[in-house]
């Protein structure tokens, strides 16, 4: 995991057969990002990038990371699309002063599985803090890659934003909250070990009582 500094996001490396990172962050970021995954995989590339979602701060260096790797980017298409087509109100680069370079990708879904050679995540579409979140669950290890929807100690991603929505955060995060998580990634923050549910039980008693 490189730790996200500022408003930058964690990026999650999973090393295996074939290794994924899990968003990438600012543009800046990219070659220190990129000097991450060489060290870690021992000069070998990464097979794939997958973005949570397509928020600068998670997103904004995917170009740049692919012009690097190489790799085959994955998003889900409610986002994708809407790059694809020139809107980039969903990706807050105002917000951030900064403008999302276009980068080539493929759609993933939910129930969509990616393969890494000994493990393989579950693609779960997880809209409220943008129309297109995801999230990404290895059911051998119990462990949720969860983007901004959720947060360690009971946080919850900002419902304010473009395509954001409220009610669907909320059923969102009662999904996430039947489910028995043990290891909670969120994209910002640090990451829970063991008593993932519990946290995500947190997020659902602070949404419940602003309801
Ligand atoms: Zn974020
Ligand atoms: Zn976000």
């Amino acid at each position: 995991m490189l730790p996200g500094v500022g408003f930058e996001c964690n990026s999650y490396l999973i090393r295996d057969e074939k290794s994924i990172l899990v968003d990438v962050g600012s543009e800046g970021r990219a070659d220190e990002l990129k000097g991450f995954v060489t060290d870690h995989l021992g000069g070998k590339n990464i097979d794939k990038i997958v973005l949570t979602h397509t928020h600068y701060d998670h997103a904004g260096g995917a170009r740049r990371m692919q012009d690097l790797t190489g790799a085959k980017i994955l998003v889900h298409p409610a986002e994708g699309e809407r790059l694809s087509s020139g809107d980039n109100t969903l990706t807050l680069e105002d917000m951030f002063g900064e403008r999302m370079r276009k980068f080539e990708w493929s759609p993933i879904d939910e129930g969509s599985r990616i393969e890494t050679g000994t493990g393989v995540f579950e693609v779960m579409h997880l809209p409220g803090h943008s129309i297109g979140s995801i999230g990404l669950w290895e059911e051998s290890s119990r462990s949720l890659i969860v983007g901004d929807t959720v947060f360690s100690d009971g946080g919850i991603g900002r419902y304010d934003l473009p395509s954001g929505d409220f009610r669907t955060l909320v059923s969102s995060i009662e999904r996430l909250s039947k489910m028995e998580i043990e290891n909670l990634y969120p994209g910002h923050g640090g990451a829970v070990f063991g008593d993932g549910s519990e946290h995500v039980r947190m997020s659902l008693g602070l949404v419940r009582s602003v309801m």
